[in-house]
């Protein structure tokens, strides 16, 4: 297997990917060099930016270099000792619609030029194709894969399947269903760069996923064309590994300043606000003033700094357990950026499947958009689908959380748990004490210390869709069949007026029998006996019937 993976943190993964130049760790971005025109010579890639993978296109390298390309191979002609990936014409089609080359030329040429990373003659979808032009580009994609496995299933470069159907969510499972049966090293998705380029990320979301559901998960996946900083983050939590963008280039012909949150035109900036080397020995009216090349240059090297820059900050932050708290702090730069993070509430299953279940440090919580992290979704199924009280149990008892974590040890619970014992005895035994609060809306007292439930840090005050969540699962939990009675001690400064809401719905249900009860602060020892001798009384009544 050429790829391994070594660390996860939601779908993001760090992986190795074996070449036969050497292994490179993914997340990777690979900046397309185009061999006719090199703003950074790819030699200096490596050497000053750290980037040990690049991509360049051997259709064009077979119309201008063919004997040389040949002979030296592809890493000779580009002078560059690092990974290499060769595209094969497919961006071409896409342009012009058609190339003067056939699947197996271009086959053969490519591996006759020996790079590490090489792809098939597909025919991108791109943007706005109907649903029945789409189809049949999937079609020829498809055919072409099936054509080319055999001569390539031997082969030392790694082959890419390209999964097409521009936005059609149809026609990429489908596409990615057929791709996903042959033995593809790497899987692609194409035509994303479009859609990037209207900031439809809640699109871009759905296809990334679409292909994602019905592709090996265990094989590295790449996103064409996708070059923006600002979206590495996203697009990593959605398990994509490799990006090949000729962005950091195009954008500097166009004087366009790539920073980690967004793009600005050079004439806008009056300062530089990046810690490159570019940036610390220019200022913004130095580079105003350049002759348009070393503009050029200057701006391209920028562009690139900043972009391996954001990919290393993302494979940090998979390696710290963070990556949901880089996602959103990036979500936030562009309101396109936020609805897609909003979204994702969408996949949170899928989301909450690859991610790890311990990462060692604290969650943070903003605001609703977090109730997608996976470890919300996790604790949600742990106590709506997995948790079982013990035998003997009949009893809820519902208690507002104290205000230290871990809850079970804190000095409210305590006195609680004791004036509990105290008075009921035996009983005791019958009774579950959770404690309800947002985010994660139960917490059962013997799960009160496990992870993530005693380490996590929210901001104040709760928002609406966060209270809304925290009341629905409160109910779905307090319905559970092993409940024939609930008490549910009322605090209005954690939910407002759900709660009472709450109390009305449980009350229709036949079986629950619900007491409310008003204990406000739960230090108060005077509420905290009163509660006691209810579930006494409660307790007594029901053991007591024949
Ligand atoms: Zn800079």
């Amino acid at each position: 297997m050429s790829f391994e993976i070594k660390d996860r943190d939601i779908l993001g993964r760090i992986g190795k990917l074996k070449t036969r130049s050497g292994t490179v760790e993914t997340p990777s971005l690979l900046p397309v060099v185009n061999p006719l025109e090199q703003p950074i010579p790819p030699r200096e890639m490596l050497s000053r930016f750290k980037c040990k993978i690049l991509m360049t296109n051997s259709y064009i390298i077979k119309k201008h270099f063919p004997e040389e390309a040949i002979k030296q191979g592809v890493h000779g002609l580009l002078n560059y000792e690092g990974v290499i990936a060769t595209d094969s014409g497919g961006y071409q089609v896409l342009i012009y619609g058609d190339v003067d080359v056939s699947q197996e030329e271009i086959i053969d040429f490519q591996e006759a030029i020996r790079p590490d990373i090489a792809v098939i003659l597909d025919h991108p979808t791109g943007w706005g194709a109907s649903h029945e032009k789409a189809a049949w580009t999937v079609d020829i994609t498809n055919r072409r894969a099936e054509e080319a496995i055999n001569k390539i299933q031997n082969s030392p470069i790694l082959w890419v399947g390209p999964v097409q159907g521009g936005e059609h969510l149809d026609l990429i499972e489908h596409s990615a269903q057929k791709l996903g049966n042959m033995p593809f090293q790497i899987y692609a998705l194409g035509s994303p760069t479009q859609v990037m380029e209207r900031y439809l990320f809640k699109l871009l979301v759905d296809m990334i996923m679409t292909a994602k559901r019905n592709l090996p998960l265990n094989r590295a996946f790449h996103l064409f064309g996708a070059g923006h900083p600002f979206m590495f983050a996203l697009a990593v939590s959605l398990g994509c590994d490799l990006f090949d963008s000729a962005a950091y280039a195009l954008y500097a012909r166009d004087g366009r300043y790539m920073l980690p949150y967004g793009t600005k035109k050079l004439e806008e900036l009056s300062c530089l606000p990046c810690s490159c080397p570019v940036c610390r020995s220019h200022d913004a009216e130095d580079l105003k003033d350049m002759y348009s090349q070393d503009r050029l240059r200057l701006l391209a090297e920028h562009n690139l700094y900043v972009s391996m820059a954001e990919i290393d900050r993302v494979k940090q932050a998979i390696k710290e357990g963070m990556l949901w708290e880089l996602l959103e702090v990036r979500c936030r730069s562009h309101p396109a950026l936020s609805s897609a993070l909003r979204a994702l509430i969408q996949y949170k299953n899928d989301l909450e499947k690859g991610n790890p279940s311990f990462k060692g440090r604290g969650v943070f919580y903003y605001d609703s958009a977090s109730l997608t992290r996976p470890e919300i979704t996790r604790h949600e199924k742990r106590i709506l689908q997995n948790y079982r009280p013990q035998l003997g149990v009949d009893t809820l008892l519902l208690l507002p959380a104290p205000k230290t974590k871990p809850f079970s040890s804190s000095p409210e619970a305590e006195e609680v748990i004791t004036a509990l014992k105290n008075v009921l005895g035996s009983d005791y035994s019958r009774l579950a004490i959770c404690f309800y609060c947002p985010p994660f809306s139960i917490v059962p007292l013997e799960l009160s210390e496990t992870y993530p439930l005693s380490q996590y840090e929210a901001a104040l005050p709760w928002d609406n869709e966060t209270l809304d969540y925290t009341a629905t699962q409160i109910e779905a939990f307090a319905s559970k069949e092993w409940f024939s009675k609930v008490v549910l001690c009322d605090d209005p400064t954690v939910l407002g007026n759900r709660l009472q809401i709450l109390h009305e719905r449980l009350h229709q249900k036949p079986s629950a029998r619900l007491i409310t009860t008003s204990i406000g602060e739960l230090s108060d020892s005077k509420a905290i006996n009163k509660l006691a001798h209810i579930l006494e009384e409660l307790m007594h009544a029901s053991s007591n019937r024949p």
